[in-house]
């Protein structure tokens, strides 16, 4: 068994990080407090390949493997988590599943735009009243002719007010369940589509997260994604792969939350010694750093399954689990480990644990993991 990176993957992990220290890192808090969008990192994001990571360069992405893009995630999450899911975003939930499920003229349409970072991209699933349950949606397509109609709401859309396409889902009849779900590459340059303003958040807060009204939107006849009927099918597995990014961003923030952690037990005495040297701060950090690694080989096997045939729900669904709960934990005991101060702003564990909040949430909260993992189960528990 080797986990070593290869010259690619390393190669990554460096370039990425030093464009994070040098280019992300500075403007992270400030971003913070006043929620503003950092378009230009975008840009050159853009530039770099992050945007199309997986993206075949046959469509102008940068065609590398799926570590390689959890390894540029995770490093973008130590420094700013919420440039890490702007770009987790358009790389799995936009380009993914077109790349994935998308015709020729479709993949030649749109993956260039998206990968070149000239356009940001989303993915509306998620709706004021089906979150979890999301076969439940009620955003509804007709056609009209020479184009498709949507009318609906979605809500809590990443990107939101700053992307162009989205990736999104609505049913020709909810009577139907999931069976009536189809999926569209949607264009939100359009008088049919209206975002509100941003949601004022705990965490993230330069990432956009709005609410979108879908008032007659057009979408072209060639944008639907995949066949009719089959767009739940393709927003579960677009979810089992993108599940493995919000693994990769909890690894990053919590990564980031031990360094601090590490930096200030080493600094900072208390009866007469660094306190790293008190046994209790010495056993806090060892644990934070034990579980950050079995995150990480969690998600480093749910890649290796991820590269089989057939699903890999069960594998993703533990690594995003395992991954954002550990990350949880990891960000409370950096706060305990840097006693008062660790509440304050001046100390970057608290954005951490604001940041970190929301891992356990989005792309299917923990207990929407748990019943996946537990269906994999029941299958088991069959053939015993
Ligand atoms: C910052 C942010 C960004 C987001 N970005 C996007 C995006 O870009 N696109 C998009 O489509 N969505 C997005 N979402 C939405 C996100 O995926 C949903 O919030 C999430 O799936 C949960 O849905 P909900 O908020 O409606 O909660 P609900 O589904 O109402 O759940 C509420 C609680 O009930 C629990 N629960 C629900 N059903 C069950 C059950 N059967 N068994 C046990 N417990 C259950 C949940 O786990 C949760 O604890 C985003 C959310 C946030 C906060």
């Amino acid at each position: 068994m080797d986990f070593a990176l290869d010259e690619q993957q390393q190669m990554v992990a460096e370039m990425v990080r030093s464009f994070a220290e040098e280019r992300v890192r500075p403007g992270a808090a400030e971003r913070d407090r006043t929620g503003e969008f950092p378009h230009e990192i975008f840009a050159e994001m853009g530039e770099l390949g992050l945007l199309g990571m997986m993206v075949p360069e046959t469509y102008g992405g940068a065609g590398m493997d799926l570590l390689s893009y959890l390894i540029a995630v995770e490093e973008l999450a130590r420094v700013d988590a919420a440039v890490a899911v702007g770009m987790t975003v358009t790389n799995s939930v936009c380009c993914w599943p077109i790349m994935t499920f998308g015709s020729e003229e479709q993949k030649t349409e749109f993956l260039p735009q998206l990968a070149s970072g000239q356009i940001v991209g989303g993915f509306m699933l998620t709706e004021p009243n089906a979150g979890s349950d999301a076969a439940s949606l009620t955003t509804r397509y007709r056609n009209e002719g020479d184009h498709w109609r949507l009318d609906g709401a979605k809500a809590w859309i990443t990107n939101g007010e700053v992307g162009r396409f989205f990736i999104c889902l609505a049913t020709k009849d909810p009577a139907l369940g999931p069976k009536g779900i189809s999926c569209f590459i949607l264009d939100a340059r359009q008088d049919g589509v209206v975002f509100d303003p941003p949601e004022a958040k705990m965490g993230l807060r330069s990432s956009k997260t709005c609410m979108v009204t879908l008032d007659g939107a057009r979408v072209p006849k060639t944008a639907m994604l995949g066949d009719e009927g089959k767009g739940f099918a393709i927003a579960l597995a677009t979810l089992d792969h993108s599940r493995l990014g919000i693994a990769a961003q909890s690894v990053g923030i919590a990564t980031a939350a031990l360094e601090e952690s590490l930096r200030y037990a080493r600094d900072r005495k208390q009866f007469g010694k660094p306190i790293m040297e008190h046994q209790a701060i010495a056993f806090q950090l060892a644990d934070m750093d034990t579980e950050i690694d079995a995150a990480r080989g969690l998600m480093q096997r749910a890649v290796w399954a991820a590269g089989q045939p057939g699903r890999h729900s069960r594998e993703s669904a533990a690594a995003k689990l395992y991954a954002s709960e550990m990350c949880n934990r990891v960000v409370g005991q950096a706060i305990q480990i840097h006693g008062g101060y660790g509440f304050s702003s001046e100390y970057p564990v608290e954005r951490f644990f604001r940041d970190a909040r929301v891992v356990t949430i989005y792309e299917g909260t923990s207990e929407v993991q748990r019943l996946v993992i537990a269906r994999a189960l029941a299958e088991r528990a069959k053939a015993l």
